[in-house]
């Protein structure tokens, strides 16, 4: 038995994840969702689509009565994965949204509410957690192999092109950078540490107030721990060569440099270079995982909404504390 996908929005990043599919064995690409009807012929022709299980925004409702899907993949724009999620859990098809799952905690928690009301599965396309490397590492720090963490640094960024583009709106994106990739090197925080933050402080650096009139452009910002570890993070939207994860305990430490994009991966430890099984699409990884832990109901290794929720508390503190002057903000008391 295979997991059926539907896809949902046919942008770049879902060509990527149909791209990636054609190597599953446990997941197949079995329907779209689409506004743009030659994208949906373009993609019934290229991925063997039947008609029956092509959607329009709005016929999406439909999937409700299609036994042949079991979930749907929300790829479109960040400010739309709410209303998305929420079309899909009403369906009764389980959903994959995208990272960030959206534009704040709150909308987050409905999501979560409506999946759980409706009974059905809601993930976040968190790839990494499938990512050798990064299981490595999580498996390094939590077998003792580091020690006690100390201390941990990531960062995560790009210049962005096109001036027109919808990560640039407010309305669209939610926010700049740190929606968009600050995420990785706030996830990989918490993966770092196995902890929750309990406060975090944030500064804001804007060089291009034209291009980034809207949304943010640089962000550092740092994470208290319980255990006093604090992760110093960084996300920019206008320079490259900004993609770095590296945590250190007492007993060692590892660095992943390129850490968080399609990879390959590539990282060192205190013992020397790491050397993992050769590089496979994280999206491969990803949907033949996540096919795994639904059909033969498995753990999931942080990727549910809950973990969207965690990194959404987050980001919202770190735009709170950067309209307030970079002033401390608690989070997840007791
Ligand atoms: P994109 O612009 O290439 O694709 C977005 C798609 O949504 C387009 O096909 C567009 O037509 C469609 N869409 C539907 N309604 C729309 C509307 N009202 N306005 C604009 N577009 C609309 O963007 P992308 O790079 O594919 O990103 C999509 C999502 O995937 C984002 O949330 C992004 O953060 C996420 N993403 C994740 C990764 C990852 O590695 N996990 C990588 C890239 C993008």
């Amino acid at each position: 038995k295979q997991l059926r996908v539907a896809i949902m929005g046919l942008g770049g990043y879902a060509n990527i994840v149909a791209e990636a599919m054609q190597k599953c064995t446990m997941a197949t690409l079995v329907g779209v969702v689409s506004g743009t009807p030659s994208k949906v012929d373009t993609w019934k022709k290229k991925y063997n689509i039947p008609d029956k299980n092509t959607y329009n925004y709005e016929t999406v409702s439909e999937i409700k009565n299609n036994p042949d899907i079991d979930i749907v993949y929300v790829t479109t724009p960040n400010s739309l994965h709410h209303k998305h999620v929420l079309q899909i859990a009403a369906t009764g098809k389980h959903v994959i949204c995208e990272k960030p799952v959206a534009d704040n905690a709150k909308q987050t928690r409905e999501m979560i509410a409506a999946c759980e009301k409706a009974g059905v599965k809601f993930y976040i396309g968190y790839r990494l957690h499938f990512e050798p490397h990064t299981r490595e590492l999580i498996r390094m720090r939590e077998s003792g192999e580091l020690g006690k963490i100390m201390h941990v640094n990531n960062y995560m960024g790009f210049k962005s092109g096109d001036p027109t583009q919808w990560r640039l709106k407010k309305a669209l994106a939610g926010g700049g950078a740190m929606m968009d990739v600050g995420v990785y090197a706030l996830n990989g925080a918490r993966y770092c540490t196995g902890e929750e933050p309990i406060w975090v402080t944030a500064q804001e650096t804007k060089t291009d107030p034209i291009k980034f009139k809207e949304v943010d452009e640089t962000i550092t910002f740092q994470l208290g721990f319980p255990s006093g570890v604090i992760a110093n993070c960084g996300t920019t939207y206008n320079f490259n060569n900004f993609e770095r994860l590296y945590v250190i305990g007492e007993k060692g430490f590892v660095e992943l440099s390129p850490a968080f994009g399609y990879g390959p991966i590539k990282g060192r430890t205190n013992a020397g270079p790491m050397n993992m099984p050769a590089h496979i699409p994280h999206q491969t990884l990803q949907m033949d995982g996540l096919a795994d832990i639904i059909l033969n109901n498995k753990p999931d290794p942080h990727i549910t909404g809950h973990e969207g929720l965690k990194d959404m508390i987050v980001v919202d503190a770190v735009y709170e504390s950067i309209r307030k002057g970079g002033q401390k903000i608690f989070i997840n008391k007791a």
